[in-house]
């Protein structure tokens, strides 16, 4: 049997975000809607309900609201799987995805965000699918920065959580724009600007937002057939990026130097980026896409007086794409040009027979080697 109140979902509609909807319209909490509507127990409550597949819930909510499971999982997160990555990985932390960090019932970190300007003149708040991707930092329709906590008690975003603790026969308020803490407005008490010193730099992430919301290549500058290579390659450059050992040994200081950019790991550690707070994901997506806005050169820009080299691509989690690859081999191969012991062999041979005396200095003049190097070398070659 339908449920009294069933809204439509909006096109870009994240599902728990629906699923509260739902249960706010009905007259009920979230909670009370799982159990007594969709016959679903607690476990419900310790899943990410948009990465996690419950197949009761689908059918409970096909058969209550009269949408088809189909669409219903097209809220999901795992709707951008073969797009940003490969596959959503559900029992962990899933690349370009932020973590929830669901702890018993409640959540531990700042897992999703929203738009204060849409709060602000939307008839009808929802939490967008695009709100729980790491590298959304910005709302592609008012160029604000995204919140991610309540701007008056700082707790994280948990609509789900909108009432408990609250009597029966409370009757909910019915709008996702209020925290669910302290029940004010998330549109409030926030600023509606991004910091005045990007707003050179900010162009070429924005026109990559747009094409991502849009659904075209994002980054057509590199004529990738996949959107996929696009993202994967931007996963690992951005990680060389934050590589400890060469983020400390002046790629950080570059990125500042010729772009104003100041990267400073508020945690102090080197988490990967989808772990790091709003903030720190804008200044490093803008430095990736002010590589990206002139490649290669900038990345060789960037490189320039560093140890950022081929070497940093190593043991990444995976290779990077042919169109990363190539600029990596091609430029950033730093290792010194080493002769073999058969050609050390034949420079002191060729200098012999034409009666010029093989010193260490003449032999590394003809190697082209360092001098200390080739004494070392010739040392073990006899
Ligand atoms: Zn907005
Ligand atoms: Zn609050």
């Amino acid at each position: 049997m339908l449920l009294p109140m069933h809204p439509q979902p909006f096109e870009d509609e994240l599902l728990s975000s629906w699923v509260t909807r739902i249960a706010l319209e009905n007259g009920l909490y979230t909670h009370a809607l799982y159990k007594s509507c969709l016959g679903l127990d607690s476990s419900i409550f310790i899943r990410d309900i948009d990465k996690f597949f419950v197949p009761s819930l689908i059918d409970s909510l096909e058969e209550k609201t009269g949408l088809t499971s189909e669409k219903i999982k097209k809220m999901m997160l795992t709707s951008f799987e073969g797009r940003i990555t490969e596959r959503v990985i559900v029992n962990s932390n899933s690349r370009w995805i932020l973590p929830l960090g669901i702890y018993h019932r409640t959540r531990r970190k700042k897992g999703i965000m929203y738009c204060p300007q849409c709060f602000a003149e939307n008839p009808i708040n929802y939490y967008k699918r695009i709100w729980r991707l790491s590298f959304i930092v910005i709302c592609e329709k008012h160029h604000c920065l995204l919140r991610d906590s309540c701007p008056h008690c700082n707790s994280v975003i948990d609509y789900q959580r909108m009432g408990i603790g609250k009597a029966k026969f409370e009757t909910p308020a019915n709008d996702l724009g209020l925290c669910s803490s302290c029940t004010l407005p998330l549109w409030t008490n926030c600023s509606f600007t991004t910091p005045p010193e990007y707003t050179e730099l900010i162009s070429g992430y924005l026109a990559f937002l747009k094409a991502f919301t849009l659904n075209q290549p994002c980054i057509p500058l590199l004529k990738q057939p996949m959107e996929l290579q696009e993202f994967n390659g931007l996963w690992i450059l951005i990680s060389s990026i934050l590589r400890k050992r060469y983020f400390n040994s002046g790629v950080k200081a570059n990125i500042l130097k010729f772009t104003g950019i100041d990267i400073n790991s508020s945690s102090g550690s080197h988490e990967s980026f989808d772990q790091r707070p709003i903030e720190e994901r804008l200044k490093i997506l803008l430095a990736a896409f002010w590589v990206l806005d002139k490649w290669p050169d900038r990345l060789l820009q960037l490189a320039s007086g560093t140890i950022y080299s081929q070497s940093t691509f190593q043991d990444l989690s995976e290779p990077p794409p042919y169109w990363l690859s190539t600029i990596i081999h091609r430029h950033l191969d730093k290792s010194i040009y080493t002769a073999t012991d058969d050609e050390l062999s034949s420079i002191q041979h060729y200098l012999k027979t034409h009666s010029i005396i093989p010193t260490t200095k003449t032999i590394a003049l003809f190697a082209n080697m360092h001098k200390g190097t080739c004494r070392d070398r010739l040392k073990s070659l006899k």
